[in-house]
């Protein structure tokens, strides 16, 4: 057994669930540092007939992470920086899947990379990067303790992919190993499909040839299975991949110039109507808007509960009662003066729309803005404390989060569908999300495992809900495993098995990520590869 290759042991346990609070089981474990070690695990799992589990920092929402047997590889060594490169004004990182966002983030503001093996171009870059202003990665998922690499394989995204998308948009090369061994690297705009067939070069020089599936994707903010499209830029077949196709090892990101000013507006609303109106509203007539959240009455509640609790947020802001659902906008830009304006145009909107613009909090700065933020991560935290404490008593309830989004004109039907059937079926459920891309996280919480039950049948209802709507059932976490049953739906049996063929052209052993996007099929074996 190679060195780097440990059997799985008490110690390990936290390697076995995701943020989804779904548990399994695994047989070995590995950390790997290099791609030699990753080469070498690879042929461990082909010869013993392994499934591989890949992690990140298993932040994930949808069991993509949650190994059921088999083999562990965890990338949370592999964390640097490796290079910086400059093009222009244009500046991009070569970094490491296992890097924390909160990390890379620090290391980009103070742009201190920490790695004496830099080559003297990424020194040059460096000295240059020092003299100008300062930069930023743009993707915000409210979790900053994502590793980059589950980012890329979730197409993670936030509350400013509203104006900046999604992680797709920022990346601009990826490396990856494929499960036999082979190893890809490409750029964005290197390679184009042809219309839907793809001829990837491989860096032993060979060439994968690919038919893509021949579905259409929505035209929404979309993490549902693979990005296909005709004629695409073959790279973004690779965001979003929930670990099925390859390990990514290295990962280019694109740095954006940091504006100069940054305000966060939380406005509160008497009810959810005003506030959708608003909502409506602003979309069309504020400018430099970056991001518009939403959080409605429950998502409130809970923060209050947790606020009167204590412990750990204590120090959120006072709730009066009165303020029954609150919409966050950001604005960013470089001129105050332009700022101001869109400030005031926000409140005059606020009080056209019913609402009343004395009940805002603006933050102005950096300090102002990390309190408001704190108060965006509070929910999705309160949520999963809240679950951890039923389910001491129901261990089988797990969290039941949405993260569907539906075309512009059919925001407003979807939320009151929403509405109508959590009242119908009795349960009780928070939500919050990025109401500006018509993406709102409905959380159910289940009270016993009746409320559980009848949560995921509601859901399955809700996709195909979604589907008729040309949305999607996964916007932003990804499929995973918890959500395959929901591709399915969304994209029917046909091309479900589309997808499979893809998988194998990358994962001829079909070693990879099993049940992830579909379920697992054939179990580990040498199946075929289109390039023998
Ligand atoms: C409180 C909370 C809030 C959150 N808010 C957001 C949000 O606002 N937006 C959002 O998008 N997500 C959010 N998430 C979900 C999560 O943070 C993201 O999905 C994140 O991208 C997962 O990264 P990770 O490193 O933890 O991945 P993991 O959970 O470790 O893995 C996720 C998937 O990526 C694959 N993977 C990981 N690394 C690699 C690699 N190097 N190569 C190939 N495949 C890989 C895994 O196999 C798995 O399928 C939130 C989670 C929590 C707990």
């Amino acid at each position: 057994m190679p060195a780097k290759i440990q059997l799985f042991n008490e110690m390990h346990q936290e390697l076995l669930r995701d943020e989804s609070r779904n548990i399994g089981y695994a047989e070995s474990v590995s950390f790997p540092e290099t791609e030699e070690d990753i080469l070498e695990i690879l042929k461990y799992c082909r010869d013993k007939k392994l499934s591989l589990t890949v992690q990140g920092a298993l932040t994930g929402l949808a069991a993509g992470a949650v190994p059921y047997g088999g083999h562990v590889v965890n990338l949370k060594r592999m964390n640097k920086v490796l290079a910086i490169d400059q093009i222009g004004e244009e500046f991009t990182l070569t970094c490491q899947p296992g890097l924390i966002l909160s990390e890379l983030r620090k290391a980009i503001e103070l742009k201190h990379f920490n790695n004496p093996n830099f080559s003297e171009a990424s020194r040059k870059a460096l000295a240059a990067i020092s003299k100008k202003g300062s930069y930023v990665f743009p993707p915000d998922p409210t979790e900053a303790s994502a590793s980059l690499g589950g980012m890329v394989a979730c197409n993670a995204s936030g509350a400013r992919t509203y104006f900046f998308g999604a992680t797709r948009e920022h990346i601009t090369r990826l490396r990856l190993i494929l499960s036999d061994g082979r190893i890809l690297d490409i750029k964005r705009g290197q390679v184009k499909a042809n219309g839907l067939k793809l001829e990837l070069p491989l860096t032993n020089g060979a060439v994968l040839k690919i038919d893509l599936p021949k579905y259409k994707m929505p035209a929404t903010k979309n993490a549902a299975g693979y990005y296909v499209a005709a004629d695409m830029d073959a790279l973004d077949l690779f965001i979003g991949s929930d670990g099925t196709l390859g390990l990514i090892v290295e990962i280019d990101i694109k740095l954006q110039r940091a504006p100069e000013f940054t305000w966060g507006i939380s406005t509160f609303w008497p009810d959810e109507k005003s506030a959708i109106d608003f909502v409506l509203a602003a979309r069309q007539r504020i400018k430099n808007l970056t991001s518009l959240e939403s959080f409605d009455y429950w998502a409130l509640e809970l923060l209050r509960q947790q606020r009167e609790k204590g412990g750990i947020f204590s120090s959120l802001p006072f709730l009066p009662e009165d303020y029954a659902y609150c919409i966050y906008l950001e604005l960013q830009g470089d001129e105050e003066a332009k700022l101001l304006t869109a400030l005031n145009q926000i409140k005059s909107l606020m009080d056209e729309s019913g609402g009343d613009s004395s009940k805002t909090w603006v933050a102005l700065n950096d300090t102002e803005l990390t309190r408001l933020l704190f108060f965006r991560h509070a929910v999705p935290e309160s949520v999963n404390m809240l679950i951890d404490q039923r389910k001491r008593k129901y261990p089988d309830i797990a969290k039941l989060g949405t993260d569907m989004a539906v075309p512009d004109d059919r925001l407003v039907e979807i939320i009151e569908i929403y509405r109508r059937d959590l009242k119908e079926a009795n349960l009780q459920a928070a939500s919050w999300g990025h109401i500006g891309d018509n993406h709102i996280h409905v959380n159910i919480l289940p009270r016993n495992s009746e409320d559980y039950q009848r949560g995921k049948e509601l859901y399955l209802r809700w996709a195909k809900k979604v589907t008729e709507m040309q949305g999607t059932v996964s916007a932003e976490h990804g499929v995973g495993k918890s959500k395959a049953n929901m591709l399915e739906i969304m994209y029917g049996s046909e091309h479900i098995e589309e997808m499979r063929r893809l998988k194998l052209s990358f994962d001829p052993w079909n070693l990879l990520s099993p049940g992830n996007l579909f379920a697992a099929k054939g179990g580990v074996g040498h199946a075929h590869s289109s390039d023998d």
